[in-house]
């Protein structure tokens, strides 16, 4: 991928959003590594997920930490362990609709209940079809992480490039 080739370049950490849960030890979401607060006050365990139990004009950050569910997100982080499949929203989209129905998160704009009823086929099936991927992967070991550095590496340790298979 070109982002792992820009990181064996340039002694710099370049985040993929979507691709770097082996970085951070799986999602970061629910207030494990950060939250998302919109405009409304609304407190939402990750900018892509719009749904919230508390808001900040009823109750304090502090306590919207220790809702219960925020504290469910990030007690069941990460899974299986396989860092390859580190969302609860696309790769394990199972996981947050049971978040959401156990502990009563509201959407926090019309439109964004989809995602735990009209679109909870499609992203099911998007979910499993990576999963065969993501485990084979996983278990090939093809997937190390390159934070924390590898023992006895200094900063500035650059993995090797992966080898990267291109068409025809
Ligand atoms: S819920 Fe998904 S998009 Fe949000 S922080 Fe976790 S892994 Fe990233």
């Amino acid at each position: 991928m070109r982002v792992h080739e820009l990181r064996n370049a340039y002694p710099i950490f370049l985040a993929d959003f979507w691709n770097d849960g082996t970085e951070v030890n799986g999602c970061m979401a629910g207030g494990r590594r950060y939250l998302h607060v919109n405009n409304n006050g609304d407190v939402e365990p990750c900018v892509f997920c719009h749904f919230a139990v508390d808001n900040l004009r009823a109750t304090t950050l502090t306590e919207a930490l220790k809702h219960p569910f925020f504290r469910a997100i990030r007690e069941g982080i990460p899974y299986d362990g396989n860092l390859l499949r580190p969302c609860m929203l696309i790769d394990r989209p199972e996981v947050f609709r049971e978040h959401a129905r156990r502990h009563g998160a509201r959407a926090t704009h019309p439109g964004a209940e989809t995602l735990i009823g009209e679109l909870a086929d499609g992203l099911d099936r998007r979910a499993a079809a990576w999963a065969r991927i993501a485990e084979e992967a996983w278990c090939s070991g093809r997937a190390l992480p390159m934070y924390p550095y590898p023992p006895g590496e200094e900063p500035g340790f650059v993995r090797p490039a992966p080898a990267v298979r291109r068409a025809g």
